[in-house]
């Protein structure tokens, strides 16, 4: 199916439940390549489900989920990755080094992709003091909260996504740390289309979309 929009995102007359109750009611909205919007809305408004339909987890019941000319949930799993970043509140630490976390172990990541990305975020100095560096094994208590939270950025940036959808990631920080990975975020944020969920008025970028829940 051919897109005949223009937008790089696109949600089109979507109505969704996980079960009989509806969450998404008729939403469209559209984002252009390059733009940077924050979608608001009170907890359980549907917010995060907006994301579950971008990363293809679920299929609209009506109407269409668009990304760069295509739906949504037919991406192929190996070409999500390269075209969205997906960063969350929690990081999902995996078993082995910092270059791991980062790569996920994808070997189509580059050593220069992790380089770069570490540095984007500010963390490449910090990880050069670890005693293997980028080989160090990753533990829990290796990072604090605010670096596990730039490095899961790194992770998305490191597949260098057009698209960056971000979840929150601000909201267990302390505001100082969350100046640092707001700023971080803009640096990677740059020539990208993002679009972030955040109910902190200091974490919103761009245009607002409102997605209200329906009762
Ligand atoms: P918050 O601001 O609290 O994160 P949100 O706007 O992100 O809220 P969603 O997580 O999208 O809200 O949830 C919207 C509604 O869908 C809620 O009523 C929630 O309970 C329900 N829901 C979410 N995930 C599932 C699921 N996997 N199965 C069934 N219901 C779900
Ligand atoms: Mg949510």
């Amino acid at each position: 199916v051919q897109n005949n929009g223009k937008s790089f995102v696109e949600f089109r007359d979507v109505t969704f439940g996980y079960d009989e109750h509806t969450v998404l009611k008729h939403l469209s909205f559209q984002v252009e390549e390059g733009e940077q919007i924050t979608l608001s809305g009170r907890t359980g408004a549907g917010k995060s489900t907006v994301f579950k339909l971008l990363l293809g987890l679920y299929e609209p019941g009506e109407g269409s989920v668009w990304i760069d000319g295509r739906e949504a949930a037919a991406i192929d799993r190996k070409d999500r990755r390269f075209l969205f970043g997906y960063v969350e509140q929690s990081f999902h630490r995996v078993a082995g080094t910092v270059k791991d976390q980062i790569t996920l172990y994808d070997e189509k990541i580059s050593m220069e992709n992790v380089k770069e990305a570490a540095e984007l975020t500010g963390l490449h100095d910090t990880i050069m003091h670890l005693p293997d560096g980028y080989d160090t094994i990753c533990t829990p208590e290796l990072f604090s909260q605010g670096q596990w939270q730039l490095l899961s950025i790194a992770r998305a940036a490191a597949a260098r996504p057009k698209l960056l959808l971000l979840d929150e990631i601000t909201a267990n920080l302390d505001a100082e740390t969350e100046k640092e990975v707001l700023e971080a975020l803009k640096r990677v944020s740059e020539n990208r289309t993002v679009i972030s969920i955040s109910h902190r008025v200091s974490a919103k970028m761009g245009r607002i979309i409102p997605i209200e829940q329906k009762l």
